[in-house]
């Protein structure tokens, strides 16, 4: 785990691009019928979408650069920022927190299909061309057309 810094820049300057700026995540009902799961799996099946629970509540996360991240590496809008970026703490943020405290992170398509395999009844065919399960490590990126 990284070092932390008393001031703000001098960590948030060794966080390239900027993880903080560079998704967004709400939560949402937990899944319970099959339809709910179904439709997990569409969305998670979107590039940049992935799902973690946290203290028992589910959430979509959207990995996604925010506008304001300029090329520098900092907040465009820093003066006027919305509440959200305003209470966000570098002590603990996700370039300081081991996986940010999530209980399940669930980065692919395949990786959610074999936890509803393993939690639940309900039965998804796995496409043969499907590899096998492959948890990608967290790491918002930079979108392709930055
Ligand atoms: S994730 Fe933490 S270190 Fe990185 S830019 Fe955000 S507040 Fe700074
Ligand atoms: S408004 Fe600023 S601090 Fe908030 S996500 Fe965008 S770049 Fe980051």
């Amino acid at each position: 785990m990284p070092a932390k810094a008393k001031q703000p820049w001098d960590q948030c300057q060794f966080c390239m691009p900027a993880k903080c700026c560079t998704y967004f995540a709400f939560e949402i009902d937990e899944p319970e019928s099959r339809k709910d799961y179904e439709a997990l799996l569409w969305q998670i099946a979107h590039r940049g979408v992935s799902f973690y629970i946290e203290k028992g509540s589910w959430y979509i996360m959207v990995d996604s650069r925010c506008k304001f991240l300029n090329e520098n590496n900092q907040c465009g809008i820093y003066e006027t920022r919305p509440y959200i970026c305003r209470e966000h703490s570098i002590d603990s943020c996700e370039y300081t927190a081991d996986e940010y405290g999530f209980e399940e992170h669930f980065t692919s398509y395949e990786a959610l299909l074999d936890y509803i395999k393993e939690n639940t009844n309900f039965r998804f065919k796995r496409h043969p061309s499907l590899p096998e399960t492959k948890q990608e490590e967290w790491s918002p990126k930079l979108p392709m057309h930055a």
